[in-house]
């Protein structure tokens, strides 16, 4: 964890500072027009009270702007320094965080952290596109799926007349989860609805090049593979077989328990709609592992990162 006593955690101008030097290493660029040229952009101060703090002025568009637009923090009521220290403790938290902690640490009220703890999320989330590919040749990619939501994975709260709630959101329907991982290297998971063979088939071949090594276990989903990929290795569960040499998907059910813990401590009552957000979440922290030398700081640098261009994405999660 970074130290909390520095100032960009209890000063909105040294927060806003910060945020800047992330965003614009090399001086403000305009959100609205992408001008970037310094001679045409000033900070606009202190003549009128009405004016924001950290406001520019583009004079390529007439446009003004703050380092806030665009990202997930747009608009929102949180003063900026309670925004980062939030950065940094998702970030630097090995199994998750709850809006209630959220809440008691930063001193917003519960409904704030909890639309907070979601933009957050939504920063983490991996840009497939530009992520790039999981495996390639000489690497082993470990695929697997679990489950979320089965009665000893999530327990449905009991109302006082000791019946369990109907409700939805507690509910003990099995979701299924995706997860591809290169061996010393990224994970990426998924969730699957029904998670069918072509379904499985699709985000693999979508996801991991042709000539890695494939390994997984003996489920039926991963039959024919051996014909898609330069080597499909497999363990047989079933048997009590789980580690041949390096044969193994160890990796990926290590990551899948660090997951399910997260999930069963912290997120007690993670909706389904949400599962993805908080996949994104663990995700993002194992791939900015610190057995990879990632700093916590570096770690919260990259979430702020995120949180640009993500504005649109999150507005279902409503404002904060
Ligand atoms: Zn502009």
């Amino acid at each position: 964890m970074a130290n909390l006593s520095h100032p960009m955690f209890h000063n909105d101008d040294a927060a806003r500072a910060h945020l800047e030097a992330i965003r614009w290493p090399h001086g403000p660029n305009c959100p609205h027009c992408g001008n970037a040229d310094q001679e045409t952009i000033a900070k606009v101060e202190g003549r009128k009270k009405s004016h924001r703090d950290g406001l520019y002025y583009c004079n390529a568009c007439k446009g003004t702007f703050t380092v806030t637009v665009g990202t997930v923090m747009e608009r929102s009521k949180v003063a900026l320094h309670k925004w980062v220290l939030a950065f940094h403790l998702y970030a630097a938290s090995k199994k998750g965080m709850s809006a209630h902690q959220l809440h008691r640490m930063i001193g917003v009220t519960y409904k704030t952290a909890w639309f907070m703890s979601h933009r957050i999320r939504e920063a983490m989330m991996e840009d497939v596109d530009s992520s790039g590919p999981i495996g390639g040749e000489t690497d082993i990619v470990e695929a697997d799926e679990t489950y979320i939501g089965k009665a000893e994975d999530q327990k449905a709260p009991v109302s006082r007349q000791g019946r369990p709630y109907k409700s939805k959101k507690f509910g003990t329907r099995k979701q299924t989860i995706f997860s591809l991982v290169k061996r010393g290297g990224s994970v990426r998971s998924f969730v699957v609805k029904g998670a069918t063979t072509k379904q499985i088939q699709d985000i693999l071949f979508r996801n991991v090049p042709r000539d890695t090594a494939l390994y997984t276990d003996e489920s039926r989903i991963y039959h024919d593979m051996r014909w898609h990929y330069a080597e499909h290795q497999t363990v047989k569960h079933s048997a009590g077989e789980y580690v041949r040499g390096n044969v193994h998907t160890n990796t990926i059910e290590n990551v899948f328990s660090v997951f399910k813990r997260g999930m069963r401590g912290v997120y007690q009552h993670c909706a389904e709609k949400h599962l993805h957000r908080y996949l994104a979440e663990f995700d993002f922290r194992y791939n900015r592992r610190s057995a990879l030398e990632i700093s916590d700081s570096q770690r919260a640098n990259d979430a702020i990162r995120g949180a640009i261009g993500k504005r649109l994405m999150y507005q279902q999660t409503g404002t904060a």
